[in-house]
């Protein structure tokens, strides 16, 4: 056994934030050194399957012109488009059959960077029987940063997998792990 397959028990669940083309080195997006942490995960993920503790796998999924843009008077250049190379999972990772996808930003009102954002995430694990959550992806001091503070409002004990994951800068990210940790998050 692993020691990524002893840490994971039954009730614990493995989120993958937005491992997307867009977040990753060429995209529209680009988080540096974004696709770092794709082998980091697909261990990850493997010791989940392993251990058979489930893993959701969370997507940026805009439409056309989403307010989050620029030209819209957003934060952000365009990217994860519905349906667009840039929207897809980063080819190396190991998405099974299994996995659930969970889509955010599909709302044309507001953003959403937490996956727990009016996606009813939150109910579907408490009906998997899931109480501790480990989480990576990108950007940390983002959808990570969002996602780790919303699950930990929802009563989830919340680990960050602390080299599975990339801020969009490193003040932000220094900022957003120790907003994790304040809030009750666990590294490892
Ligand atoms: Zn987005």
């Amino acid at each position: 056994m692993t020691k990524i397959e002893e840490t994971l028990h039954r009730g614990d669940a493995l989120i993958v934030v937005d491992v997307q083309n867009d977040f990753c080195p060429g995209g529209a997006l680009p988080i540096e050194n974004g696709d770092k942490v794709v082998p980091v995960l697909n261990r990850w993920i493997d010791a989940a399957l392993a251990q058979n503790v489930p893993v959701y796998f969370s997507r940026d999924w805009h439409p056309v012109q989403h307010i989050s843009f620029t030209e819209r008077d957003g934060l952000w250049p365009p990217h994860c488009i519905q349906d667009s190379k840039g929207a897809r999972f980063h080819p190396d990772l190991h998405v099974p059959e299994s996995a659930v996808i969970v889509t955010k930003g599909t709302r044309f009102d507001h953003d959403q960077n937490s996956a727990f954002d009016e996606t009813g995430l939150a109910a579907q694990l408490r009906h998997d029987g899931v109480r501790r959550l480990f989480v990576g992806g990108l950007a940390e001091d983002v959808c990570v940063l969002a996602t780790v503070l919303d699950g930990l409002n929802e009563n989830f004990e919340v680990a960050l997998i602390a080299d599975a994951t990339r801020p969009v800068t490193a003040s932000g990210g220094e900022k957003a792990r120790k907003q994790m940790e304040d809030a009750g998050a666990h590294l490892v």
